[in-house]
Parts: structure tokens; sequence; C-alpha cells
């Protein structure tokens, strides 16, 4: 489609917008700086409150109120079964099957928990491949599960590095790098969606080239989950975890997602770190020894349900459920390249370019966010439009990234945005 650079017109595409009512069940926060309601541009990074949060915490503290212990069996949503109100959104989120998906901690323990069944080097298999420049947790989560394992980290780790002046990886340097190591690599936890550039990777091929040279391969969602379509299931994917805080909007420090294949979840070879959650629930309270594990992916499972803020995953999902990934991403597709639109007429004084976006040009290589490359003056930049009300996002030494979410953000919103940014250079 061919877009416009005016206020109408992206007025317009909201009118035809199919989910410009989910808008209205999100809180806005105010911005710092103008005590106005902010531009909002980090749902990457913490998802907006979802209105019927407060509710579903409310019902959980009323049961708890009224029944003490007893709302394990007894409240509306029993606490015994809390993370099954979970299996069949949460596996559509990532495209699963129910048993497949639990709920549980958060997402560096969850991959530290997968990489203990997942990650079993030998001396000849003993290699990670990640990203270079991977989420710091990431990078520390890898080298410690090596260290652990008796490795050097230095030799272990093998990161994925963008040709010299490039900014993304190419899917087929990945698949050599796979190639490269083959016989010594154990497996591959790249990110669904890399933090900092924004680029998508694919999946489904890099899952089946580690899987041809004997890997396992996880994938690290946290900007994946709720953003991209995925199909953990057909993919084949091995593992993968995800925060439900960024594009999922269901508050800080909340509970994450981790999926098992459910090719593996049966085998006896696979070791797990186990607690009583993940025993079978009809024999759990017997308080037996020996651990009879769940079916699926529940058998990962430590601990007892943090339920206060899984509740409010609960509500998010609600919210999920009634969208559809499916018109989230095509809308999330048009809303971002709308932003990329209008980014791309934005000049200095002088009519040259000051920045440039290093996400991917191509939707399929992408999700919501787009990453702005400063090459003059970044900071005055990002300082200037957070003067002006926009919540987005600085990462040293000179990115700007912004995400519009297509759950509550407008195409307005997009024009406003970069109306501001473009002030800037007036
Ligand atoms: C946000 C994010 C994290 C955060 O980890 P927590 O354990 O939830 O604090 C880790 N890895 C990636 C790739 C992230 O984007």
């Amino acid at each position: 489609m061919t877009f416009e650079n005016s206020l109408s017109f992206a007025q317009s595409l909201d009118a035809q917008d199919g989910l410009r009512e989910f808008r209205d069940k999100f809180i806005f926060p105010t911005s710092i700086e103008t005590g106005e309601e902010a531009l909002y541009f980090t749902g990457n990074s913490l998802g907006l409150q979802p209105k019927s949060a407060r509710a579903h915490i409310e019902t959980e503290l009323e049961d708890w109120a009224k029944y003490g212990v007893e709302g394990h069996f007894h409240g509306r949503n029993p606490w015994f079964h809390y993370h099954k109100f979970f299996s069949e959104r949460a596996a559509k989120i990532v495209g699963a099957l129910p048993h497949e998906v639990v709920l549980m901690n958060n997402l560096t323990v969850n991959l530290h928990l997968l990489m203990v069944s997942f990650y079993r080097p030998t001396q000849k298999r003993f290699k990670i491949i990640i990203e270079k420049g991977a989420f710091p947790s990431d990078q520390y989560a890898v080298a410690s599960q090596v260290r652990f394992h008796g490795f050097d980290a230095n030799e272990a780790v093998v990161e994925l590095e963008p040709r010299a002046g490039e900014h993304n990886l190419r899917t087929e340097d990945i698949l050599q790098a796979i190639d490269n190591e083959a016989d010594s690599l154990a497996l591959v936890m790249l990110s669904g969606v890399q933090y900092y550039t924004g680029q998508a990777f694919d999946m489904e091929t890099i899952t089946r080239k580690g899987h041809e040279v004997g890997a396992f391969v996880g994938w690290d969602l946290a900007h994946a989950a709720g953003n991209l379509l995925l199909k953990l299931h057909d993919w084949q994917a091995d593992f993968a975890a995800w925060c439900t805080y960024k594009y999922l909007n269901s508050g800080p420090g909340s509970v994450s997602g981790a999926f098992v294949h459910e090719k593996h979840s049966e085998r006896s070879d696979i070791p797990r770190f186990e607690g009583w959650w993940g025993h079978s629930e009809e024999a759990r309270f017997k308080m037996e020894k020996g651990f009879i594990p769940m079916k699926g992916a529940a058998a990962w499972q430590l601990s007892n349900a943090p339920v206060f803020n899984m509740a409010i995953h609960k509500a998010s999902l609600e919210i999920f459920e009634a969208a559809g990934m499916e018109a989230l991403r095509e809308k999330s597709v048009k809303l971002t390249a709308y932003l990329e639109f209008l980014l791309k007429q934005v000049t200095n004084k002088s009519g040259e370019k000051s920045f440039e976006l290093i996400t991917p040009s191509d939707p399929e290589q992408r999700g919501a966010q787009l990453s702005i490359l400063c090459l003059e003056k970044g900071r005055e930049l990002f300082d200037f439009i957070t003067k002006k009300g926009v919540i987005a996002d600085w990462r040293n030494p000179n990115v700007i990234r912004v995400a519009p979410a297509p759950l509550y953000n407008s195409f307005e919103d997009v024009y406003r945005f970069v109306t501001i940014l473009a002030s800037f250079y007036n």
C-alpha cells in the first residue's frame, strides 16, 4: 500500500483498523516531562498495564482472604491447577501444543533449567552458538553453563557476528557457522528477535540446520512472544523460553513461559532439575518419595505457582485471545512499515540523513521494533523527544529503539512521534 505523510492519512488508517478498540483496554502512563499522556513506544521493554489486571489480582486477594489455604482447591481459579489456565492460550502465542508449554519462574531461570536438560556437553560436542551482542543475561547464562560443565567459555561459546559493515546476521552465514562447528556443536541458542537490532531470525531454517549436525536448538523468545507468529511445534524447536512483561503486557518481572517439544518430554534420557510442582498431580500431596513427572513441559516446574503475577498474565492472555495473533501481526507489519516510511523522510537542516535504520526492512525479518542508529547528536535527539512526551529507549552508544505495539499503539501515535522527532532538526 502507498502511505502518506499526513495526520489525516494516519487517522484514516486508524479508522480502518479492526483492532483499534483494544487501545482502550490499556492504561497509558503520563510523561514525567509534559504531565500529559505519553507517546509510548517501549512495549518491547515493558508492555502497558491492561485495565483488567487489577480485577484479576483482586479475585486472588479475595479468595485468599476468604479461603486461606483452601483457596488451592476452592478458589474460583484453584491455585493448585493455576498453571493449567494458561496452557491453551500460551500455546497459541508460541505455536505449540498445550502440554508443550508451562508458565513458571523468570526468563533467565528458565533458560538455565532448559540448558540443564539440553546442554549436556561431551569432550567432543561442547560448543554453544549464540549471537554476538546477545542480551547480557543470556551471555552470562550461557557462559556460566559452559564453565559449570568444566569448559572454557572463550572456546565453547561461539558468537556470531554480522559481516563487516553490516548490522544484521545473514541466514546463510548462521547456517555456515553451524556447519563449521558440526560435530563440536552441542547447542544453538539464539533470540527469536534480536533485542538491539530488532532482527527476526529464520527460526525454522536454523532449527533444521542445527538438527542436521546433531545439535539441540533452543530459542529465547523475549522479544518474539506476542510479536511474531511462531510455530515452535512445527519448527521442531527443542525448547524455548520467553518473558511475559514485554509484548505480553503482564507486568514488571512477571512469570516466564517455557516450551519443551513433546518429542522430548517423555524421554527418560533427558535429565532435568525437579521439584514438587513437576510431580504427578494425583500423587503430589501424598508427599511420597520418588518423582513421577507430569506430562509435558509441566514436569519442569519446581515450585507452586506465583499466583499474583500470573493473574496479570491471565488478564493479558484474555486480551490476546480476543485480538488473535494473526490479526495482531497483520496490523503490526503495517504499523511498523508506516513508522519506517515516515522515518525515512526525516533529514537534518542540511537535508542529510542524520540516522539510519539498522533493523531489516523486510517485514519477514523483523517484528514491531525499529532501531534508529544516530549518526550525529543521538543523545540530544533522544533527550529532545523525551522532553516532548515520548517514551522510547536509548541504548549506548547511539541507538534509539522504538516499538509500536499493535495492541495499543495507533497510526496516529506513529505520526505524532515522527513529527516530534523531525522537529528536532528545525
Ligand atoms: C528481557 C530479556 C531478558 C530478561 O531476563 P529476565 O530473566 O526476565 O530478567 C533476558 N534475555 C533477553 C533476550 C531479553 O530480551
